[in-house]
């Protein structure tokens, strides 16, 4: 799928999130692959604010992690980032916990430190630049 914009990106989250956990609610762990700059973070933002979540959604680089509550539902999204981190540290554990509770969603960028911990029926989430300043998104169900 081509993604014109940052909002069009929002917008794509935003769907995601209404439309796909209202289907598979227990398939909540995603892995967000791409270059920097490709608008995971953003993505990150649409699907928040398509849970309910009214919090501003940073990147999470210099925390690691970021843990937020949805105004409409009983649920949490934490998001991870584990740009550059080759030990993941006390976070794997951290990690490990959001996915085995049934009310967080967890969405990781950067996983390759984490990869063992990670559920093999995760959703991977890809995109990519174009020349023209679009990105190429791409979902892939377990
Ligand atoms: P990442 O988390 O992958 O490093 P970010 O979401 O933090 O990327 O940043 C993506 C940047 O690219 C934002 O500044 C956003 O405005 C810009 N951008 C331009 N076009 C798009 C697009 N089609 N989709 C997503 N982001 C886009
Ligand atoms: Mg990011």
């Amino acid at each position: 799928m081509i993604i014109h914009s940052e909002q069009d990106m929002i917008a794509f989250g935003e769907q995601f999130a209404t439309n796909y956990f209202k289907v598979k609610p227990c398939n909540d762990v995603i892995e967000l692959i791409g270059d920097i700059g490709t608008g995971k973070t953003t993505l990150v933002k649409g699907i928040a604010k398509g849970l309910g979540i009214t919090d501003k959604i940073n990147s999470p680089s210099f925390m690691i992690s970021k843990t937020y509550h949805s105004e409409k539902q009983p649920i949490t999204l934490t998001h991870f980032d584990f740009y550059r981190l080759t030990d993941p540290g006390i976070m794997q554990e951290e990690l490990s916990e959001s996915i085995e509770n049934p009310n967080a969603i967890t969405i990781i960028e950067w996983a390759s430190a984490v990869k063992n911990v990670l559920p093999k029926n995760r959703i991977k989430i890809t995109i990519s630049y174009n020349d023209d300043g679009t990105r190429t998104l791409e979902v892939s169900e377990p």
